[in-house]
């Protein structure tokens, strides 16, 4: 059966990979963002069966009028859209400063995916799976993004609970340092990329297609039991019992 696929800010790094790992499988695949050129390019590389839907994922009114250009039920959401808006956004100081660049990284990486999660519920296929991408800032800190994923993680818990009686699964990804991404901009100095390289038991950076393999596995028929969950993906730079 040809499933659909929803992925937000598929149009670069870890959503590009997701992706392209569900059309590889045969699967229609809708990538969002907020860049049209980037999704028509990525849409173009990864072959007809992706299509790109311009979309701000914490924009409500173009989150629903997305979900809307979509037919039939979806198989499969992987909220991936997200990223540390830090990086962008300039401290302007003060306690307005603070609550604009906390509020930007709730937005960015948790209410963008409760708002396509609650849009997106009634057209989830029976059976299907939602897939959040997390990250390990939510166990080792990182100021409000790391806020952001831990809120996330959080919240999974209670989505799970409430898809399960309809067999919908619902977990989080969580991502150690993934290179070949736009997340750190070019903004992180190659002795903190070390640093991070050197936590992992591994020895190297993640890719791509280190989550991209994890979020099809948990899409997947073998993994109709694992729900409510939390999953690293950082070569052991994050252990857990
Ligand atoms: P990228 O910056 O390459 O990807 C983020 C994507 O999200 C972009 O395509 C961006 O497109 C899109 N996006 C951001 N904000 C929005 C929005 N409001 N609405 C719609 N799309 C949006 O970085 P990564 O691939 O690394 O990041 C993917 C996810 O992985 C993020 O959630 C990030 O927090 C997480 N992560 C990454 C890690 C890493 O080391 N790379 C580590 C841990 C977690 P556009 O700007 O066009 O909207």
């Amino acid at each position: 059966m040809t499933r659909t696929i929803l992925v937000t800010g598929g149009g670069t790094g870890i959503g590009r990979a997701v992706a392209a790992r569900f059309a590889a499988a045969g699967d229609v695949v809708h990538i969002t963002g907020r860049r049209e050129e980037v999704l028509v390019e990525a849409a173009a590389a990864l072959g007809s069966s992706v299509h790109a839907l311009v979309c701000d994922s914490t924009d409500p009114e173009q989150v629903t009028a997305a979900l809307a250009e979509l037919d039939g039920p979806i198989d499969v959401l992987v909220n991936n859209a997200g990223g540390n808006t830090d990086f962008d956004l300039p401290d302007q100081g003060g306690l307005a400063g603070v609550l604009a660049r906390w509020r930007a990284n709730l937005d960015a990486n948790l209410i963008s995916a409760v708002l396509t999660t609650t849009a997106a519920d009634d057209r989830l296929r029976e059976g299907g799976s939602v897939i959040h991408i997390g990250s390990i800032a939510a166990d080792q800190g990182a100021g409000s993004y790391g806020a952001a994923k831990a809120g996330l993680a959080s919240w999974n818990v209670d989505l799970a609970g409430r898809l399960g009686a309809r067999g919908i699964t619902a977990n989080v990804v969580s991502p150690g340092y993934i290179r070949e991404t736009e997340f750190f901009r070019d903004k992180l100095p190659d002795e903190r990329a070390e640093q991070l390289v050197e936590a992992t038991s591994t020895g190297r950076a993640g890719v791509p297609a280190d989550i991209a393999e994890t979020v099809c596995f948990l899409a997947s028929p073998g993994a109709r039991h694992i729900t409510g969950q939390t999953l690293g993906v950082n070569g052991g730079a994050h252990v857990t019992r």
